[in-house]
């Protein structure tokens, strides 16, 4: 199969060929109809993956063969399923309650073990997610970082009376911001410098967006939410310096939910949420609700998900645009169609 790889060089991918994967027991072959590329994809082709890896784990495909013991009757090849990037033990009391990301044996695909940067890729039977013939070839490969924000906003335990800051329009910001929409809340600030995240984030719902790049945010937040306020900041950014803005930003007894990477040390100022007797929540992966209620939601039209993606690509041109993600902050969802 035609593949992309982590190359030496890292973090620079290549495209090669591969023998076609083989489904161990409990697993299926799948045929990968469209699979996105993450942000967090960056840290783990500089820092977290080996070489030769297949990155990619926001994986859709067709059913292409079945490994030993998977249930025959459950799982039919040419059914086209969303996968959760999880492979865990499989009966630890995590992966029994659906969260094998805390299994002691876990391996994310797409970074421990090879995900959907390829033709072909095999998950776990017990990650797959049937998806409704209503669900158009691009938003499938949308289910994981739309689950990424679902979980995110439970997180926030929002109900529509909350007001809302989003700091960050990547794809995981514009997610949340689609999601808060949804939910019923009225009033949702995004902050982003990139102009397209901009213009996305007020199509996908946001009631006020501001440039970060411009000055300091406060006066803005604070014109739009009062001197109180969101009651709700989602930090989408993974930036240093930002869940303490996020702290200073909400409103007494409110919540922050910190949602981006960070992957070094970050200075906080702990009175600001000794003294507003912050709730500072952070949200990884999913559940496997947060999967099922993604789909439903897809299934019915009610998120603007296909608004999200600015870009397909192939395996042939997927190494030369991974690159340029490095430098070139602004756009939205990319999805590779293999
Ligand atoms: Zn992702
Ligand atoms: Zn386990």
């Amino acid at each position: 199969m035609r593949a992309v790889i982590l190359t030496d060089d890292r973090p620079n991918l290549a495209v090669t060929t591969l023998d076609d994967p083989v489904p161990g027991v409990g697993e299926v072959l799948l045929r990968v109809t469209g699979c996105g590329i993450c942000g967090s994809d960056l840290h783990v082709a500089s820092q977290m993956a080996p070489p030769g890896m297949v990155l990619g784990h926001e994986i859709a495909g067709t059913i292409e063969e079945l490994g030993p013991s998977v249930d025959a009757d459950r799982w039919k090849p040419g059914t086209v399923v969303a996968a959760r990037p999880f492979a865990g033990c499989g009966h630890c009391a995590q992966c029994v309650r659906g969260r094998a990301d805390h299994c002691m044996e876990f391996a994310l695909v797409g970074m421990a073990r090879p995900g959907g940067f390829a033709e072909l890729t095999t998950v776990r039977a017990d990650e797959l997610f049937a998806l409704p013939a209503s669900i158009p070839a691009i938003e499938q490969a949308l289910v994981e970082p739309l689950a990424i924000a679902r979980r995110a906003v439970r997180r926030a335990a929002l109900v529509p009376t909350d007001t809302v800051a989003i700091l960050g329009a990547g794809p995981i910001g514009l997610a949340i911001a689609a999601w808060v929409r949804h939910l019923g809340v009225e009033r949702i600030l995004v902050s982003d410098p990139a102009p397209i995240r901009r213009d996305l984030a007020g199509r996908l719902g946001a009631s006020t967006i501001l440039d970060p790049s411009a000055g300091p945010i406060e006066p803005g937040v604070f014109e739009a939410f009062g001197w109180d306020g969101p009651t709700v900041v989602f930090e989408c950014t993974g930036r240093p310096g930002l869940i303490r803005q996020a702290m200073d930003l909400t409103v007494v007894e409110g919540r922050v939910v910190v949602v981006g990477v960070c992957l070094q040390d970050d200075v906080t100022f702990p009175y600001t949420g000794l003294n507003k007797e912050l709730d500072v929540r952070y949200s990884l992966y999913y559940g496997r609700e947060d999967y099922t209620a993604t789909i439903d939601a897809l299934d019915a039209h009610a998120l603007d998900a296909a608004g999200m993606v600015t870009e397909t690509v192939d395996l042939e041109q997927l190494p030369e645009r991974f690159a340029r993600l490095r430098t070139d902050t602004d756009g939205g969802k990319i999805v590779l169609q293999p």
